[in-house]
């Protein structure tokens, strides 16, 4: 056989680095720091409220396209009172395979081949893949690291805009950055959204993990937007249950409704008893948020200290449970080599950030390191790290 098995819209994420960085933690006895998932399951009651819709037989059997109505209030009530924004739950709340799948789903069902999307670089893995499978033309606005903290080029996002430009998809707080948009950026995106007529699809499954009083904003609460806005959100990363794949989009009817029917041919339907329990989480009190946001802000210093200690130049994310670091200072400039070298070196594992660029260049000193793992695990790759210094 002559032609490629893997059609040539995908053949360029044919692997990817979190396999390959993955496997070399296990080969070497290495601390997994690479991917983002934490290492202790989230609330024991949610998880008891999920054994026991199971017990009763709800969510066993397809559960309502939409998602179940229980969880769909309870997703219109959390918009409505930590945001102010007002959702109908039955026209404008879509319950999604997680965050993955509704990027996809919305992607699929809002790009024209040939339409040009907007997306912030360095960007999540599947941006790339679900714009290409969209049949649209990726274009990268890069965010770059000014005074500690990565920053949006306003200039540059105007200028990446053309005619063709179908819709800016937006994802803070910012994974692999840990940038949480200002109001002043989010304003200035919605300002040209309405010039250019652009929709925005904004991935905020991170909204709950911001620190030092930082200030997560929705981009549909801003005046004139909410008609243009598909907000993506996610249980996963919020209640530690990245297995049980519960996400969701929030927008108006009709986009809600343009999404879906990408969506019903995606899963049609998924997660049916956890959904029931994420109804569930997102009224636990807000003890549990503050809980989760302490703890990882702790674990965010803890790490962040240790990786300056051991020579880094560390980028302390105002959001997200990422840390992303420029390794120039202990004398290497490239990720790829830097990560291949450093379970032998110091037995930790970390993700070159490079993956996530169109202009690797762009990306070559820096590497990312996640901080959602048990303190006694943090400490140990800490220490571990000290080797290098
Ligand atoms: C983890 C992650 C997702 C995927 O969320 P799921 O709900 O697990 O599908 C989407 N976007 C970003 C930025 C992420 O970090």
């Amino acid at each position: 056989m002559t032609r490629p098995l893997l059609n040539r819209r995908l053949a360029e994420f044919g692997t990817t680095i979190f396999a390959e960085m993955s496997a070399l933690a296990a080969r070497t006895g290495s601390i997994n720091l690479g991917q983002g998932f934490p290492d202790t399951d989230g609330p024991e009651e949610i998880r008891e409220a999920a054994v026991r819709a199971l017990r009763d037989g709800r969510g066993n059997q397809y559960p309502p396209g939409p998602g179940v109505p229980e969880l769909r209030s309870a997703i219109a009530d959390h918009q409505r009172e930590r945001y102010g924004l007002a959702y109908d739950p039955d026209t404008e709340v879509l319950v999604t395979a997680g965050a993955t799948e509704a990027i996809a789903a919305a992607l699929l069902a809002l790009v024209e081949p040939g339409d040009e999307v907007i997306a912030l670089e360095p960007y999540y893995d599947s941006y790339a893949a679900c714009i290409a499978m969209a049949g649209g033309t990726r274009v990268p606005v890069t965010l770059r690291p000014h005074e500690g903290a990565y920053v949006l080029d306003l200039d540059e996002l105007r200028a990446a805009v053309t005619d063709r430009t179908r819709l800016i998809l937006l994802n803070t707080p910012h994974n692999p950055t840990g940038t949480v948009l200002t109001r002043a950026e989010l304003t200035a995106v919605a300002e040209l959204a309405a010039e250019r007529d652009l929709l925005v699809v904004t991935d905020e499954v991170y909204e709950h993990l911001v620190f030092d009083g930082a200030e997560h904003l929705p981009i549909a609460s801003l005046p004139g937007m909410r008609e243009r806005t598909v907000t993506i959100g996610s249980s996963g990363k919020t209640f530690s249950f990245t297995g049980w794949k519960v996400g969701w989009i929030t927008a108006s009817p009709e986009l809600t409704s343009a999404v879906r029917s990408a969506k019903q041919f995606l899963t049609y339907v998924s997660s049916g008893p956890f959904q029931y329990a994420i109804a569930e989480a997102l009224r636990l009190p807000a003890a549990y948020f503050d809980g989760l946001r302490a703890d990882l802000s702790a674990k965010r210093d803890l790490l962040s200290e240790g990786l300056a200690q051991a020579g880094f130049e560390v980028y302390r994310p105002a959001g997200t449970y990422f840390v992303t670091t420029d390794i120039r200072p202990l004398g290497a400039t490239d990720g790829f080599d830097f990560c291949r070298s450093l379970p032998e070196r110091a037995g930790v594992v970390a993700i070159p950030n490079a993956v996530f660029y169109d202009h690797r260049e762009a990306g070559a000193p820096f590497v990312r390191f996640a901080f959602c793992k048990k303190t006694e695990v943090l400490e140990e790759a800490v220490s571990r790290l000290k080797r290098l210094a």
